[in-house]
C-alpha cells in the first residue's frame, strides 16, 4: 500500500462508488503540481525529502520530519546505514549489477536465501525473491495453483482462494483480487478475477460479541471458515490467505491465541494451503523475524517485503515450505513464473546486509523492549482520550483507532477522513511527525486509524518524542474538530 492514503474510492451500501477528496486536494488548493512525476495527486506536490538520517527526514522547505512509521513500515534500520551502503557498493564493485535469474545465480541472492531459510529454523525450504509485496502475492497465488496441478494425483479443480474482509494483499490485479479491501478494489472491481471470497476479519475490538470469550470468538471464526470452504466447494480451494497481524487495512490488529491454529486446522481438513502475508508485519516488525513464530503455526507459503530490504532496495519475496517445494521438485521441476528483475543482485546484497545487522545487533531484543515502552506510553497518554477507541499492536507495530463515541465504539464516517486529516496535521509544524493513516469501512466493521512503526533501532528518547508528538496532534485535532 502506498505510504500516504490520500484519497479513496468507497462503495456505499447500494454498491454505488464514490470518490472522496481530502481538503488539501481540493481544486481550491493554492497551487497545482508542476512536477513531471505522476504523484498520487495531480493537484498538490508532496513534501520533498532532500536528505535523511536515522528516523529524521529533511525537507526542501527546511522542515525536519520525525518518521514514526518508517514510510509504510519499511525503514526498519532508519536511514544512512554505513554497513548497508558499503554492501551495495561492494556488490557494484564486483561488477555484477544484473544477470538473469533464469540462467544464473549470484553470491548475493544465494546468501540472502540462506539467511532467510535459517531465520525460519529450516521450516521453509526455498526463498523466491522479487521486487515488491504485490509481486510476491502474485507469485504466491500462481505457486499455489501449480502445487495442485503437480500433486499426484493432480487436483485440477483447485483455482479459488479464501481471504478475509478488511484485508489488503497488494495493488496489482491478482493481488488486489486476493484481498478484501473494498475501497481499493472499488474502481477496479470489473477487472478483478473472481478468484476469492472473504470470511470475517479477526478483529476482537469490532468483531467480538458482548459476553463472548476469546475462545468462543475463535471457534465462531473457525466455523465460518469451515462453512465458507463447504459453500465454495472445498475441492476448488487452493489456499486461505491472511496477515498474521493486520497492517494497513485495520491498523495493527492481532488475533486472540489459537486463532491461526484453528484456521490452519480447517485448511488441513480440506487439504488446502495456508498463505501468510507478512509483507508488512514480518521481517522483525512484531518482535520475531517472522510473525508466525508467535502463533505456533507455520504457513505453507509466506510473502515478505518492506522490512526485508529496509527501504535500501526494492525487494520482496516468498518463503516456501518443504511440502510445496517437494511437489514441484518431483513434478515439472520448476516454478512456471519469472520476472526480469527477480533476485536482483544489488537488491539482494542490500537486503542481506539489513538482515545481518538485525541479527548481529540483536535488534529483535530492541523491538521487544522499545515496543513495550511504546505501548505503555501510548496507553498512559492516549488511553483515556474520548476519541481513542482502541490501542493495539505487537512489537514496534502499533495502531490507534478513533471513535466518535467511546462507550459505543462508534466509528467516524469514513467520508470525514479523520485519520488522513490527523496524518496531514502531523506533518505540519510544530508536530512534524509522519504517521500512517487508514480509513475505516462504510459498514463500520473497521474505524479510522493511524499506525506507528518506527525503526527497529529506535531509542527510548525517540519513542518518548514520537508519543509526545502523536498525543499532541491527536489532542489538538479533536479539540478543534466540529
Ligand atoms: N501485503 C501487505 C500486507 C501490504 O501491507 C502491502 C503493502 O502495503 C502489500 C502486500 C503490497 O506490497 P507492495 O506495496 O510492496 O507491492
Amino acid at each position: 500500500m502506498s505510504p500516504l492514503v490520500l484519497s479513496d474510492y468507497s462503495t456505499d451500501e447500494d454498491g454505488e462508488q464514490t470518490f472522496t477528496t481530502p481538503s488539501s486536494f481540493s481544486s481550491s488548493s493554492s497551487f497545482s503540481s508542476g512536477s513531471a512525476v505522476l504523484h498520487r495527486s495531480l493537484k498538490v506536490d508532496p513534501l520533498k525529502v532532500i536528505a535523511a538520517s536515522g528516523i529524521n527526514l529533511q525537507l526542501s522547505n527546511g522542515q525536519e520530519i520525525l518518521d514514526a512509521t518508517g514510510g509504510a513500515a519499511v525503514s526498519c534500520l532508519g536511514h544512512g546505514s554505513q554497513r548497508v551502503q558499503k554492501a551495495i557498493m561492494a556488490q557494484m564493485d564486483i561488477g555484477v549489477s544484473y544477470c538473469h535469474s533464469m540462467f544464473f545465480s549470484t553470491t548475493a541472492s544465494e546468501g540472502l536465501a540462506e539467511e532467510l531459510i535459517a531465520s525460519t529454523n529450516g521450516q521453509m525450504a526455498k526463498a523466491f525473491i522479487v521486487g515488491s509485496g504485490s509481486e510476491s502475492m502474485e507469485a504466491a497465488l500462481k505457486l499455489s495453483r501449480q502445487y495442485y496441478l503437480e500433486l499426484k494425483p493432480p487436483q485440477l479443480k483447485r483455482d479459488k482462494f479464501i481471504s478475509r474482509h478488511e484485508s489488503y494483499h497488494g495493488i496489482t490485479l491478482g493481488a488486489l483480487a486476493a484481498g478484501g479491501h473494498k475501497a481499493r478494489r472499488g474502481p477496479f472491481e470489473p477487472l478483478l478475477a473472481k478468484i476469492t471470497s472473504q470470511v470475517s476479519a479477526c478483529n476482537s475490538y469490532r468483531g467480538m460479541k458482548d459476553g463472548e470469550t476469546e475462545g468462543q470468538y475463535v471457534e465462531r471464526l473457525r466455523a465460518e471458515l469451515d462453512a465458507e470452504f463447504v459453500r465454495v466447494d472445498p475441492k476448488t480451494v487452493c489456499a486461505f490467505i491472511a496477515e498474521p497481524v493486520v497492517g494497513a487495512a485495520l491498523g495493527c490488529v492481532t488475533s486472540p491465541p489459537g486463532y491461526f491454529k484453528a484456521m490452519k486446522s480447517v485448511c488441513e481438513k480440506y487439504g488446502a494451503l495456508l498463505i501468510f502475508d507478512e509483507v508488512m508485519c514480518g521481517m522483525g516488525r512484531t518482535g520475531t523475524i517472522h510473525a508466525w513464530q508467535q502463533e505456533g503455526v507455520v504457513p505453507d507459503i509466506q510473502t515478505i517485503g518492506k522490512g526485508l530490504g529496509g527501504g535500501y532496495a526494492p525487494i520482496a519475496g516468498l518463503l516456501i515450505n518443504h511440502r510445496v517445494v517437494d511437489v514441484l521438485r518431483t513434478g515439472t521441476g520448476s516454478f512456471a513464473h519469472g520476472q526480469t528483475y527477480q533476485g536482483h543482485p544489488v537488491s539482494c546484497a542490500a537486503a542481506l546486509e539489513v538482515q545481518r545487522i538485525i541479527r548481529e545487533e540483536d535488534l529483535m531484543n530492541n523491538v521487544k523492549k522499545m515496543g513495550q515502552k511504546l505501548e505503555k506510553l501510548l496507553r498512559d497518554q492516549l488511553g483515556e482520550h474520548p476519541n481513542v477507541g482502541d490501542i493495539r499492536g505487537r512489537g514496534l507495530f502499533w495502531g490507534i483507532e478513533f471513535v466518535q463515541e467511546k462507550a459505543l465504539r462508534q466509528p467516524f464516517d469514513p467520508k470525514e477522513q479523520i485519520a488522513w486529516r490527523i496524518q496531514e496535521k502531523g506533518l505540519q509544524p510544530p508536530y512534524s511527525i509522519s504517521l500512517y493513516s487508514g480509513t475505516g469501512t462504510a459498514d463500520g466493521k473497521s474505524g479510522d486509524h493511524i499506525l506507528l512503526a518506527p525503526a527497529y533501532n529506535v531509542t527510548a528518547s525517540e519513542i518518548e518524542i514520537i508519543v509526545d508528538r502523536t498525543k499532541r496532534v491527536i489532542q489538538d485535532y479533536f479539540d478543534t474538530w466540529v
